[in-house]
């Protein structure tokens, strides 16, 4: 068979590294000069359900025993311990262990007193519980529709695993959340899933357990090193790249260039963001989005980020997330900013209010004097608003890091949304694509098998959902709906 994917993010290589390995004819195109898409711009990341691509690294590994090898013989992959620290505004802080339930408790009641461990671990197993419903039924089910859904709705036990009416807010109330740094934590899986915290459905409750259950990894060498084993992986199987080879337009069987080229194949899988490919086949913007008049609106926030080098040696944990003012003011003011209206918030100026955000700190253990500094802001945030607000992220991130006045810190390069956005082109540099809402926001995304005949879509707006793992998933997804006894 003869296939084309379209754009070389970690689902395109996925898709593509798979796909040729079962003796299919595999064309990429990448608009961009290199592989790795979304993966060249991290900096250190954490890599949840390595499962994924460690099967991807074996099933793709050819018929030899000698083979590619497997994922740990292509990139370093460690696990890290702990898996996050998070300081509060009032200088307390969490120290988040890797796995260990005891240890995970213990780490609770120290940080928030006796019994906050006791109400994690209830959390950390109603994401079990929802995991087992969702995993079989609508996760790694290429063509599940709305009636998997509602099947699991009308079950007693899938409406408990799924408490479709709670949102994960008040499902770590009903677990005991008393403290409100409890639930500032429980808000960073939110908002790292691209949804916001106060609507947030309970169901994303399965991060923190898929975190917890099967480990926090990182690469060493970060993004770029993962692009590269992925890549070389996808010349092993004998895939062809084109780089600088923009697709505009997808029909049944066909892809135009903006060259003008046109490419026939019997499959075409898209791993670019949904509303490209919405564009690409010359289909409306879904739903409300397309009643909004900036691009990225119903996107969830972006990210600002720092490269920074520190004159002496730091020692940072592989990520660390330092709170700002969480008063409730503050925050509904800081959120509605980044859902709501991301014009209006650039237009008001938003960052250049002395407000107090949340920062994350990424770093690696080979270089300690080098880390990245993030800040949520809201997708589509213009060049000029961002880069005037980098020398307040550096004066903050050194007052947060307590760094003396002989530790100066030098920067070393900026990632804006507009960038994110020149690079991957996800409308407005956002990073985990459509915002979630709801649960079928959530568990519904753009689905694989999509109403063009032979036209596949992959990766992170399109399900399971986003971060590199699901988008992974995504393309194994896929590359089921092409085995033959599924035909
Ligand atoms: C700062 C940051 C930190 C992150 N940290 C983590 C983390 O710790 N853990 C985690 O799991 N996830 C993390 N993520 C999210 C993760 O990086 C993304 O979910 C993932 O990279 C998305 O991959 P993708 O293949 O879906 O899309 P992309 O990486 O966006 O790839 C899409 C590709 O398609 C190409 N393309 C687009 N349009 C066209 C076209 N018309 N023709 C040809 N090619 C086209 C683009 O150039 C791009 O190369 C982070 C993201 C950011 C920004």
């Amino acid at each position: 068979m003869r296939i084309i994917v379209i754009g070389a993010g970690v689902a395109g290589l996925a898709a593509a590294a798979r796909m040729a390995s079962a003796a299919n004819e595999v064309v990429l195109l990448e608009r961009g000069p290199s592989a790795g898409g979304g993966l060249n711009l991290n900096g250190p990341f954490t890599l949840t359900l390595p499962a994924v691509l460690r099967d991807l690294f074996v099933k793709t590994g050819g018929r030899k025993a000698s083979g590619g090898g497997s994922l740990e013989e292509n990139v370093s992959l460690v696990p890290v311990d702990p898996v996050r620290r998070y300081v509060f505004a009032d200088g307390s802080s969490l120290v988040l262990p890797n796995t260990a339930r005891g240890a995970a408790k213990d780490a609770f009641d120290t940080a928030f007193g006796n019994g906050a461990g006791a109400s994690w671990l209830s959390l950390l197993d109603h994401g079990n519980r929802a995991w087992s419903a969702i995993r079989p039924t609508l996760v790694e089910v290429p063509d599940a529709t709305r009636g998997e859904l509602w099947r699991l709705y009308r079950s007693g036990a899938g409406r408990r695993a799924l408490t479709p009416r709670r949102t994960l807010r008040q499902a770590g109330e009903g677990y005991g959340f008393r403290d409100p740094r409890m639930s500032a934590v429980l808000a960073e899986y939110a908002l790292g899933a691209g949804a916001d915290p106060r609507v947030a459905p309970a169901v994303l409750a399965i991060r923190p357990y898929i975190e917890h259950a099967f480990g926090a990894w990182r690469v060493v060498g970060g993004g770029p090193e993962l692009a590269r084993a992925m890549y070389e992986r996808c010349l092993a199987r004998n895939v062809t790249f084109r780089f600088g080879a923009e697709a505009t337009a997808i029909a049944s069987g066909a892809v135009t260039l903006a060259s003008g080229e046109r490419l026939t194949a019997d499959v075409i899988v898209a791993a670019v963001d949904e509303q490209i490919l919405r564009r690409l086949t010359g289909g409306a913007p879904a739903g409300e989005r397309a009643s909004k008049a900036s691009t990225a609106a119903g996107y969830s926030p972006s990210l600002l980020s720092a490269h920074l080098h520190a004159s002496k040696d730091l020692d940072l944990p592989h990520e660390s997330v330092f709170f700002g003012d969480t008063g409730r003011d503050a925050s509904n003011a800081r959120l509605d900013a980044l859902f709501a209206d991301p014009a209006a918030y650039a237009a008001s100026g938003g960052l250049s209010v002395p407000a107090d955000p949340t920062l994350r700190i990424s770093a690696a253990p080979e270089q300690p004097r080098e880390f990245f500094v993030h800040v949520d802001v809201p997708a589509g945030l213009s060049d000029e608003a961002a880069h005037g607000y980098v020398p307040t992220l550096v004066e903050l991130a050194a007052r947060r890091l307590g760094l003396s006045s002989d530790n100066a810190l030098t920067l070393q390069g900026t990632v804006t949304p507009a960038d994110r956005e020149r690079l991957t082109g996800v409308p407005g540099g956002s990073v985990n694509g459509p915002a979630i809402t709801s649960v079928s926001s959530a568990l519904l995304r753009s689905p694989t098998v999509q109403p063009v005949k032979g036209l596949l879509h992959v990766g992170a707006s399109s399900r399971p959902g986003p971060g590199l793992a699901f988008a992974a998933l995504s393309a194994w997804n896929a590359a089921e709906v092409l085995r033959p006894t599924r035909i």
